[in-house]
């Protein structure tokens, strides 16, 4: 096996280190800084300390630090510069409510609301570095309190509106949260319902809470009540003033908590900290939601100056960005609040589900705020194809949408191709971003100036294609050789961005033996994505490392079998899991949702005959199980670990993070039946 490297071509620009902290450093101008920072990049990599009991290296905590000296304050940053830049009266916020209430921010507004909420935590006792919890649903309020605590230098955790009390519990006793904010109840699929008593159940235990405060949201009459520690929100603010003089914090201050989606097991509170994260929030917001300035390079062709650190102020004013992420999840952190609102754009906040009061909702509201970066999750791509397959009706008018971008799983190409088709009238550019909850921020995606969405070129649906500026990966076998072409591999960050989480919350050691420990005589990051490379040097992300199947030594990505799935018409969904199996070692098991109307006789000779065309007889799956569902987590991943355990029949791990719980028993039962029958 050869092991020439074929890594996509970095800038010409950023090859050296120096030349990259040097980019990153014209990018931190972007911000507006107290005091500048004396040293732009601080690296202590992963260091042989000694020898553990077992034999290994013992290796130490690398440490990471960026922009250190300097001081800024980052709700100051997403707000009032803005205004203080004369664009008070732009929208920041167009807001609108499953049932159907709607309500604009402007900049001005966002900066009074945020200085009241920022008064009134201070009037509770909080002080820089305390911990607030937020477990709110998507509303004005959620962006409001988290920047307030942004702004006073309080660590916020969001926490999924739709997690347990049990899920909630972990996070406020994990963090140590001093305030939960949390609601009366929330809509969700058109009805309201309670969160308070979860709340309430969440905090009963041992832990650090004082106040919970409740953002009066469904106007639930009989909720639960502890006088003295519970306060209504909207009491608290009203006392406040709408002025708040922000204060500077070092760059390197923890400015949140986010914990992983959980898919492989319990999850992890990741920290970012107010400089690095910013920086690098902004500047991806800015590439990949084409705000940058455009110039014309040799080929006569005018793309987006990829190293601009200033946007196209045309570009800001026209942007109406709608990132669908629920607001406590990664990506809503850094391109719904931080990155958008750093650049100054608008944006849509809904609250809700896409299919209330109907499946067009989406586009009801692309079309009522003239949307035009649309930023969404392979999963609701293919709810959306399932419910509209033969296209977007004429009835909704999506002329305004210029880009649109998918994050969270790999997205199956034909899901890619529908979006682009359907919601981007089959030229506009896709974003397909690879990231995670450690990196803070977009690590692998096209560009929208890329040649791949030009007329007549041909596209790559599904690839992450290549590392933004000032980051590098490379996808290596487990020495850390470069794989060959079309071989899989593991990627790693092996020159980090200054958004990279710098611990894991309260556990230093399970941050190096995550994510350092693999490579830690190189200091690279092991992401826990698989990868391959193909013959242009572009990255194609195969899923985790943990849901590659091996099958009599040939190691196929569930992706791409899931891909071929759901291309065939019948299926909507599928999720491949690896079940044991005592001849190949790991059987192909493929849980299928079907759309309706599909007689439900030889499915699965049909489906295995149709993988077999697609990829081939090895990929074939050895199983198929027609189920009503598949196991999510709250940002819509599949989580294949629970799929091998439901047929396997061995007890479930942790299902914290699972967001339809409810679903799991009818799975557990299309299971047990499919077994009855075979
Ligand atoms: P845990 O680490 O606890 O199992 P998680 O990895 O699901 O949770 P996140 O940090 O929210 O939590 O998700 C990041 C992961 O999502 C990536 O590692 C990758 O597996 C997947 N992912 C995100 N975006 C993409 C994308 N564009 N293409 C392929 N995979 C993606
Ligand atoms: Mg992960």
């Amino acid at each position: 096996m050869t092991t020439t490297a074929t890594a996509p071509a970095p800038n010409p620009a950023l090859v050296s280190d120096e030349a990259r902290i040097d980019f990153w450093a014209r990018q931190a101008g972007r911000l507006d800084w107290s005091t500048p920072w004396h040293t732009t990049h601080r690296w202590q990599p992963p260091t042989a300390v000694g020898t553990e009991p077992d034999g290994t290296v013992r290796w130490s905590v690398p440490e990471i630090g960026w922009f250190e000296g300097g001081t800024l304050n980052v709700a100051y940053n997403c707000v009032d510069r803005h205004v203080e830049a004369g664009r008070g009266d732009h929208v920041a916020l167009y807001v609108e409510g499953e049932p159907g209430d709607r309500r604009t921010y402007t900049y001005a507004e966002l900066q009074r609301e945020v200085a009241r909420a920022a008064n009134a935590l201070l009037s509770l006792g909080v002080e820089a570095g305390d911990r607030v919890v937020i477990y709110l649903p998507v509303i004005p309020e959620t962006v409001i309190a988290t920047l307030a605590c942004a702004r006073i230098g309080a660590v916020h955790s969001l926490v999924f509106g739709g997690f347990s009390a049990e899920a909630l519990r972990f996070r406020v006793e994990d963090t140590g949260a001093k305030v939960l904010v949390t609601t009366d109840g929330q809509f969700r699929r058109g009805a309201a319902v309670p969160v308070k008593a979860a709340a309430d159940e969440a905090v009963s235990g041992d832990n650090a809470i004082e106040h919970v405060l409740v953002v009066r949201r469904t106007g639930e009459t009989d909720i639960p009540w502890t006088p003295g520690r519970d306060l209504w929100w909207h009491d608290v603010l009203a006392g406040q003033s709408d002025v708040h003089v922000p204060q500077p914090f070092d760059a390197e201050a923890p400015l949140f908590i986010i914990y992983t989606s959980g898919t492989t097991g319990r999850p992890k509170g990741l920290v970012h900290t107010m400089g690095g994260y910013l920086v690098q929030a902004a500047y991806t917001h800015a590439l990949l939601f084409d705000l940058l300035p455009e110039t014309t390079g040799d080929d006569g062709v005018a793309r987006p100056d990829e190293l601009a650190a200033v946007n196209d102020p045309v570009k800001v004013d026209r942007t109406v960005h709608w990132c669908t992420a629920d607001l406590a999840w990664v990506t809503a952190h850094t391109y719904e609040i931080y990155g958008p609102l750093a650049n100054g754009v608008s944006e849509v906040l809904y609250e809700g589900t896409p299919t209330t009061p109907h499946p067009g909702r989406h586009f009801e509201i692309i079309e009522r705020y003239g949307v035009t970066t649309y930023y969404t999750a392979p999963t609701l791509v293919r709810s959306l194809m399932a419910a509209f397959f033969d296209g977007v009706p004429a009835t909704y008018d999506l002329s305004s949408v210029r880009l649109l971008g998918s994050v969270g799983e790999a997205i199956n190409p034909e899901a890619w191709r529908w979006l682009r088709a359907q919601v981007g009238a089959g030229t506009a550019p896709v974003v397909d971003t690879w990231w995670q909850s450690e990196t803070g921020a977009t690590i692998l995606s096209p560009r929208p100036g890329d040649a791949q969405f030009d007329d007549g070129a041909a596209p790559k649906p599904g690839c992450a294609t290549r590392p933004v500026p000032g980051v590098s990966v490379r996808v290596v076998d487990e020495h850390g050789a470069a794989v060959a072409p079309g071989e899989h591999g593991l990627a790693v960050v092996d020159k980090i961005g200054p958004s990279m989480a710098r611990t894991v919350w309260g556990d230093p050691q399970r941050y190096l033996d995550s994510y350092w420990r693999a490579f830690a005589a190189q200091g690279w990051f092991l992401a826990g994505d698989g990868a391959k490379v193909d013959a242009d040097g572009d990255i194609w992300i195969l899923g985790r490392v943990d849901d590659v199947i091996n099958v009599s030594g040939h190691r196929l990505s569930t992706i791409e079998i899931e891909s071929a799935l759901v291309a065939h018409p019948w299926v909507v969904e599928a999720g491949v899991a690896p079940t044991a199996d005592a001849r190949t070692g790991h059987a192909i098991t493929a849980f299928v949702v079907l759309h309706d109307g599909v007689p439900l006789t030889d499915v699965a000779p049909a489906l295995r005959a149709h993988v077999s065309r697609e990829i081939g007889p090895i990929a074939k799956p050895a199983h198929v199980v027609i189920v009503p569902d598949l196991p999510k987590t709250r940002s819509g991943k599949i989580m294949r670990r629970l799929l091998t355990q439901l047929f396997e029949g061995t007890e479930l791990g942790d299902t914290t993070s699972l967001q339809n719980a409810p679903a799991i028993p009818a799975i557990a039962a299309a299971v047990t039946s499919w077994k009855d029958n075979s």
